[in-house]
């Protein structure tokens, strides 16, 4: 008797839901996959955009409503990058948790290094979709300790209890971040200086932090499509300075990237600025680890 209630008090143990866990969306796979490293067993993370689509233009689904109606906390890149399709979507969740302003609501970008920062009154130039500076600042990785240092910050302020394990987790990822930087800085060295063109302004952190020099882009402004004018002064530009390397975001039709190699002799390299954007790029480490061997591996061959 006294057996058969202890198997039955066990039972009963193994049914009981597991404790509630914080539900966190991003806009980003970026910031799920250092929320997932922070949050541990803590956190569900979910993100909206998926990492081979433009971060501008993301197409809304009913579904991101459902997620974002039962989040407890909501990171976005901020700096407007998801004007486009966020705040509608934040409005008809009706989670008043999760409005910019609240205590579910974390802009990454706070205390990040933001480059291109208007100095002057936003006009919104025809088309420039990186009004409030640049918006791609997570391609740095010392932008990634920020955002992992807000995240943890974020996740005690709404989970007390979990303190010690956001505390462990983010000294874990910070030591994995300093060792991985090391490795990065070391491959990236011998080509500190390198120009390049890039399809979309997406590369200035990247740029900044590997030493390379962005000389133009494919794109006349961001969020504005090649014209054949800019097209041709890209080429001039790729011919004059012996740019090797166009560098060309997953999301962008290849068909002018290729045409400007094929009379320039340059090579096209897809770069990718967000976790998920290939299989192999699994989490924010792997996406440094892809895009610097992609960038030493046509840059071997040149
Ligand atoms: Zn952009």
């Amino acid at each position: 008797m006294k057996k058969l209630s202890l198997a039955f008090a066990l039972a009963v143990l193994a049914a009981a839901p597991a404790a509630a866990r914080l539900r966190v969306v991003s806009t980003l796979d970026d910031f799920a996959s250092v929320a997932d490293a922070i949050g541990g067993e803590r956190v569900e993370t979910v993100a909206l955009a998926k990492g081979y689509q433009d971060p501008h233009f993301v197409d809304a689904k009913p579904s991101f409503i459902l997620k974002l109606s039962r989040a407890d906390l909501l990171i976005a890149a901020g700096l407007e990058l998801e004007i486009g399709y966020l705040p509608p979507l934040i409005d008809q969740s009706r989670n008043d948790k999760i409005h910019p302003g609240n205590p579910g609501y974390l802009d990454a970008s706070i205390g990040c290094d933001i480059l291109q920062r208007p100095t002057t009154q936003v006009t919104r130039a025809m088309g420039d979709v990186h009004p409030y500076g640049n918006p791609h600042y997570w391609t740095d990785p010392e932008n990634g300790r920020v955002i992992a240092r807000a995240i943890a910050a974020k996740l005690t302020e709404l989970d007390p209890a979990g303190q010690p394990v956001y505390a462990k987790n983010l000294a874990a990822f910070e030591a994995r971040l300093t060792e991985k930087e090391r490795e990065w800085d070391a491959k990236m060295a011998p080509y500190a200086g390198t120009k390049v063109v890039t399809f979309h302004d997406s590369w200035p952190n990247f740029a900044k932090h590997f030493r390379l020099t962005i000389a133009g882009h494919v794109e006349p402004k961001p969020g504005i499509p090649p014209t054949p004018s800019h097209t041709l002064e890209i080429i001039n530009l790729i011919r004059d300075q012996k740019i090797p390397l166009i560098l060309v975001e997953p999301y962008f039709d290849s068909k002018t990237p290729n045409s400007i190699a094929a009379q320039t002799g340059a090579t096209v390299v897809t770069f990718y600025p967000s976790v998920g954007g290939l299989p192999e790029i699994k989490d924010y480490f792997s996406l440094f680890d892809y895009d610097i061997n992609a960038f030493v591996n046509a840059m071997k061959k040149k």
